[in-house]
């Protein structure tokens, strides 16, 4: 396998982008290496600029649920296009996609559209603070919510006043009102809101969270969020970025059935383009402008394209598509597993309807960002880089869950785990 192409326009992309990418996990600074290129996506396959094919478990982070190119949402964008790409004003596409956002989630009554899961989180986090006239936020270790300032913080900074952000160029007082608080631990968040509660505007979680590998919340974490908030007057914020559309047909929330305040989505929700959304009950999200006086604007937000796309993605997405697409991830995981097993490989795997994480460690079970950075991150990046070389592209990074598209199939997961079983004969 040659990646000639790749470094060539790697070279050349550094000379006018920085870092020679737009986003920096595709640059391969955490696994080593230069970046694959890529030119076409089919189904459960990217192929890059050397021409070489990979069963990809990235799907555009997990946008392209039905597949690279679906058809169908092929088809949206190009009729779409024939009639209609921005206008910057109403039209009756975004009336349709908050209607089925809305219809699927019994705690949504609206919806707003933006561009970016980033721009979704910084609504929600402005829009909650509006709401409750307070300054304070709580988020979890491991948490990802997007690159905008108040959430960009370092792990480990639990108490408040001792933030530091994880960013240059964002102020220390910006990221002093952000609590970092340990994911699925009950008894700091209680003792959060006991020390501060008349000051927290609102908890942002990812429910399960998929920017540490992939960890699932607790059903008891969970609802225990839900339950502090309302007892304190806070808003609970469910960063559905990633799960959103995906664990289930009404997301996180429909699979452990609960409500959040708010609801944030990226990702799927756009098919592909650049789309995000926050949505929740009605009267808090009437604090947004026009209605309310939280401010909120997007010259492209809700453009023609996009909800084409996002429409007939979603339009696909049954509850029996999940059902099928849980039953495969669970079967994918299940045979990985028991090849480590065979191997006698220490890992740990974890999974969800078209998720799945695994860590390379001795330790019994990983449920905590802790936990995740306890694990053997050198011998992922080698692991890496032998499925490459085998045709299969895992994300380049051992903090980025697994995905697994419903264009995924016994074909797919045949070359998948023949490639790991080689992998794990031969040693690495
Ligand atoms: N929230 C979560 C849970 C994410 O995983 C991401 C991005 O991966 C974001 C927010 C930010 O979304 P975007 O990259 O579209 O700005």
């Amino acid at each position: 396998m040659t990646t000639t192409h790749s470094e060539a326009l790697f070279e050349r992309a550094q000379k006018v982008i920085p870092g020679g990418v737009n986003s920096p996990v595709r640059s391969f600074r955490q696994v080593g290496g230069t970046p694959l290129f890529f030119k076409k996506g089919y189904g459960a396959y990217v192929v890059d600029v050397d021409d070489n094919v990979y069963v990809d478990y990235v799907n555009s982070w997990g946008t392209a649920i039905l597949g690279h190119c679906h058809p169908a949402v092929v088809k949206a964008i190009q009729d779409m296009a024939t009639q209609a790409i921005s206008f910057g004003a109403p039209t009756e596409w975004e009336v349709m996609l908050a209607e089925q956002v809305c219809t699927r989630h019994p705690g949504i009554e609206t919806l707003r559209c933006v561009n970016s899961g980033t721009e979704a989180t910084m609504t929600a986090i402005r829009l909650a603070r509006g709401v409750t006239s307070r300054d304070l936020i709580i988020k979890f270790q491991g948490g990802y919510h997007g690159h905008h300032d108040s959430l960009l913080l370092q792990a480990g900074s639990g108490a408040l006043g001792l933030g530091k952000p994880s960013s240059a160029g964002i102020p220390e007082k910006v990221v002093q009102d952000t609590i970092n608080l340990a994911f699925n631990d009950l008894v700091s968040l209680t003792e959060a809101f006991e020390q501060y509660g008349d000051r927290i505007a609102a908890v942002i979680v990812e429910p399960i969270a998929a920017n540490m590998n992939l960890v699932l919340g607790t059903p008891a974490f969970l609802s225990g969020i839900i339950h502090l908030c309302k007892q304190y007057g806070a808003l609970s914020i469910f960063d559905e970025v990633i799960t959103g559309f995906r664990v289930h047909y009404a997301g996180a929330q429909g699979l452990y059935g609960l409500q959040p305040d708010l609801t944030t989505f990226g990702k799927i929700i756009g098919g592909g383009l650049p789309v995000g959304a926050i949505g929740g009950k009605a009267s808090h999200m009437a604090h947004l402008s026009p209605l309310g006086p939280v401010y909120q604007a997007g010259t492209l937000s809700g453009n023609p394209l996009a909800m084409a796309a996002g429409l007939a993605q979603l339009s696909l997405l049954t509850p029996d598509a999940y059902e099928r697409l849980s039953k495969t991830t669970y079967a994918f995981v299940h045979e990985f597993e028991t090849l480590s097993k065979e191997y006698g490989i220490p890992m740990v795997f974890n999974q969800c309807t078209g998720l799945f994480g695994f860590y390379f460690t001795e330790q019994p079970q990983v449920t905590s960002f802790a936990e995740v950075m306890a694990c053997d991150h050198a011998r992922f990046r080698r692991f890496f880089h032998a499925l490459c070389n085998k045709g299969v592209y895992f994300a380049p990074s051992a903090c980025e869950a697994g995905f697994i598209s419903m264009a995924h199939g016994a074909h797919e997961f045949e070359l998948t785990l023949e490639a790991i079983r080689k992998i794990f004969q031969t040693g690495w």
